[in-house]
């Protein structure tokens, strides 16, 4: 498949906006194209998980313009919602429910069912091991939860992936997994946007760093070189944003 990293995909471009009256993001101009990784780091209240409802369309921006693969989230939110998937901190799944039974059920809800060989390929491809694949889901991990939810980004072949701390509470091997899981969503053209306390593992994947200061993104940093990020510097420059 031939990328076309030029086109945005998450375009938020001068946005100000905030819940009942009050101002939280302010000026925010933030973009993701196809097969890139962004990486939003703040401090409590910075306004990260603020930027991702924008996206979602649960919060329209009282200026600027936020579009979704062209799709304006707060006019058009469903719309805007088939061409995201969203991973929250912690993934809500059908507890008594296998993982393909999960993703076949959510696959349904979305409008989108697929075949059953299709949804063990996703499962497959999001690092489920097989044997887990007709388990119930109740007795899953986070990592393996987020591998569920993965895999019906996957089957529902979306152009944009949320996500809201994935890294939290997952040991450094299982962060590492789900890191080269992102890096095969970004060579498959999806972009990708997190947010996240974690600079160490943003700085393994992220292909930029954003760093949000009380609702504006106070500096963009880009990956270069074998060692990608100088993260000693980043942490002393940001340590008391991104910690
Ligand atoms: P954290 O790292 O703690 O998750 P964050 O950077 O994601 O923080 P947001 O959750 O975006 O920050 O919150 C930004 C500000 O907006 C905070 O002051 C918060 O109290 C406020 N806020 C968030 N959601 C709402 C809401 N639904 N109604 C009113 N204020 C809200």
């Amino acid at each position: 498949m031939t990328i076309d990293t030029s086109s945005t995909v998450l375009e938020a471009s001068g946005v100000v906006a905030g819940y009942a009256g009050k101002t939280i993001l302010q000026q925010l101009d933030l973009h993701v194209r196809a097969g890139e990784i962004v990486a939003l780091l703040g401090a409590n209240g910075a306004g990260k998980t603020t930027t991702l409802n924008l996206f979602l369309g649960f919060l329209a921006p009282s200026a600027g313009l936020v579009r979704v693969a062209g799709i304006d989230p707060a006019r058009q939110s469903d719309a805007a919602r088939r061409k995201l998937a969203y991973i929250p901190e912690n993934v809500a799944l059908y507890e008594h429910l296998s993982a393909r039974e999960n993703v076949a059920y959510l696959l349904h809800l979305a409008g989108q069912p697929a075949a059953a060989g299709a949804i063990d390929q996703a499962l497959g491809a999001a690092g489920l091991a097989a044997p887990a694949f007709d388990r119930r889901v109740a007795g899953f991990s986070k990592g393996m939860r987020q591998k569920v939810a993965i895999a019906l980004a996957l089957a529902r072949k979306v152009p944009a992936l949320l996500l809201d701390e994935p890294t939290s509470g997952l040991d450094p091997q299982a962060t590492a997994e789900f890191n080269r899981l992102l890096a095969a969503l970004r060579a498959q053209g999806v972009a990708i946007l997190m947010v996240t306390h974690d600079l160490l593992s943003a700085a393994d994947v992220a292909d930029r760093i954003g760093f949000l200061d009380a609702g504006r993104l106070r500096e963009e940093v880009a990956a270069a070189g074998a060692e990608r990020f100088d993260v000693r510097a980043l942490h002393r420059r940001y340590g008391g944003v991104a910690a």
